[in-house]
């Protein structure tokens, strides 16, 4: 993906550039676990306050892992939302497990809680709550009804890692939170992930499945040498990205053609995209099209899962919102928010006239 603003990921600093020199000269980056896979587990226990971590190869495999450390099985129902990462349907059929579909509130790109407990019978094992394109799941209200059905939770945090909700960290809310160290991630070491629990037995049930001899689904020494850096200095990175992205959403939210994200009182949303919803699905590939030409990082969102058969998935509920969330979403990818204020300011320019235009076809 080459366009005016991929230079400004991965991040290139002298911070992440030591970490790669003393891995090489210690050797480290020739090992499976040492001293800077130990250091990575301890600042994201610390980070997220809970007690067990799992370092993992990719999301995917954690979103996976979760599942089989919450003990979900063969015939039991995993409900998740009909617009949301392909991996995580394809995670629940994986263990023999049904996905059963719930809708999106439309604004957030997530879970909608009234929909999720509608989609509810005596087979649901667990929930999966991503938030997704800056949207922040209603994670309160999700997991008060989760625990009223006796449903276990996993929080899907891949895209907003250091979210918060009243103050308190996206990610600590249900019985494991799932992370992912990909390529374009907002923590990324090309690919890798990681499991958080406060669960004793669902990380040893994980460290059951993964052990085969060895660590099947390790993440490395040298992974963790270029996370270490990338987590101490997150928080700062998310303030900026939100405070540029907020800015964006701000400047569109007048503009005819789209609807942009919003949020609740007390939610601080991180940004690994910037999501805004199309008035019709016609234009979408129009206005992909001209954003290309201007070098501007614009995509569509998730296909969603609305149209899968029956035979693959429960549909127990209206799907309205998935569906036009899967027609209709576009995508600003992140590194765009960490460029200086002049860029930005003509780039939310060049937004307001794309999305203008869409208003009056
Ligand atoms: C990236 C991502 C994952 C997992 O991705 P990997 O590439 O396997 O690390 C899972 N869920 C969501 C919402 C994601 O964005």
């Amino acid at each position: 993906m080459s366009d005016r603003f991929s230079h400004l990921w991965p991040p290139q600093n002298e911070r992440i550039l030591a970490a790669l020199k003393a891995v090489y000269c210690d050797g480290d980056w020739g090992r499976y676990h040492g001293a800077q896979t130990t250091m990575l587990e301890g600042k994201l226990l610390e980070y997220f306050g809970c007690s067990y971590v799992h370092l993992l190869c990719s999301g995917t495999i954690g979103v996976e892992l979760a599942l089989r450390g919450l003990g979900v099985q063969s015939g039991d129902e995993v409900v998740l939302a009909a617009y949301d990462f392909p991996g995580n349907f394809r995670c629940i059929e994986a263990i023999g497990a049904r996905p059963v579909l719930a809708d999106i509130v439309s604004a957030s790109w997530s879970l909608c809680p009234e929909s999720f407990e509608a989609a509810i019978s005596s087979a649901t094992k667990a929930v999966i709550v991503s938030s997704l394109h800056g949207g922040l799941a209603n994670i309160d209200r999700i997991s008060a009804i989760a625990k009223h059905h006796g449903i276990l939770v996993i929080e899907d945090i891949c895209q907003v890692p250091g979210a918060t909700v009243n103050g308190r960290r996206v990610g600590t809310y249900g019985d494991a939170a799932v992370l992912s160290f990909g390529g374009s991630k907002l923590l990324s070491a090309g690919r890798g992930g990681a499991v958080l629990t406060n669960n004793e037995s669902v990380w040893q049930r994980i460290n059951v499945f993964k052990d085969r001899g060895n660590d099947t689904f390790a993440l490395s020494q040298l992974q963790a040498a270029v996370l270490n850096p990338q987590l101490d200095s997150l928080d700062d990175d998310n303030t900026l990205r939100t405070h540029n992205a907020l800015k964006l959403i701000d400047r569109t939210a007048l503009v005819d053609g789209v609807d942009g994200l919003s949020y609740a009182e007390g939610e601080v949303p991180v940004f690994y995209k910037v999501a805004w919803l199309l008035k019709s699905c016609h234009q979408r590939a129009t206005l992909l099209a001209e954003a290309r030409q201007l070098g501007l990082p614009l995509f569509e969102g998730f296909m969603g899962f609305v149209k899968r058969s029956e035979r693959r998935c429960g549909k127990p509920v209206s799907l309205r919102n998935s569906e036009c969330a899967s027609d209709r979403t576009i995508l600003l990818h992140h590194p765009i928010l960490l460029a200086e204020n002049s860029v930005l300011e003509e780039v939310s320019g060049q937004l307001v006239q794309l999305f203008a235009q869409m208003g009056k076809d």
